[in-house]
């Protein structure tokens, strides 16, 4: 991850909690389970630290505003997780990318791959629930500023970045 897609021009005084969401699109969602896994360890420290603005998996009052850190798990598929992305993107000073899915589009676009014969017999499908003619990783939507890569991603890699963001929005 390079320094200078983490700098921000307002950095957070150190008592403001940093607003985060964790955004789930076509996927598994075991990125969201190792997320959750590894809070058993950090909840203490989180709960003082984070203020999760929009998190499916921990509450089901979610909020989409102003995001200091957003976490996407996933490929994007159709239409609709494209324009949700960029509205994220729009309201969030950092975006991270976890998981291949999201990273590289794989396994969650491995009707890319399929060749005309395969095509043909998902085209009802890709036309029944309005998908994009390819599934797209997160960087072909939007700036991604970090990424943590795995599949599902790997644990230390996420704590990691997560310092690094936190330090960065700290200035
Ligand atoms: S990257 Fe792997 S583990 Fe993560 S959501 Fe995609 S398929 Fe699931």
């Amino acid at each position: 991850m390079s320094q200078d897609s983490l700098k921000i021009e307002n950095a957070l005084p150190a008592f403001a909690k940093i607003k985060i969401g964790w955004f789930s699109f076509s996927c598994c969602e075991d990125n969201t389970i190792v997320m959750t896994e590894i809070m058993n360890d950090h909840w203490e420290e989180w709960k003082k630290m984070f203020d999760f603005r929009h998190a499916r998996v921990l509450k089901s009052h979610n909020v989409l505003d102003e995001l200091d850190a957003a976490f996407i798990e996933g490929a994007i598929a159709s239409s609709e997780q494209e324009h949700m992305l960029k509205e994220v993107r729009e309201k969030s000073k950092k975006l991270v990318a976890v998981g291949s899915c999201a990273i590289v589009g794989m396994p969650a676009g491995q009707r890319n791959t399929f060749n005309e014969a395969q095509q043909a017999e998902i085209d009802f499908l890709v036309a029944r629930f309005g998908a994009l003619p390819k599934v797209l990783k997160v960087s072909d939507v939007v700036k991604v500023d970090a990424d943590v890569p795995g599949c599902p991603m790997e644990p230390a890699k996420f704590l990691e970045v997560v310092s690094t963001v936190v330090k960065e929005l700290r200035g």
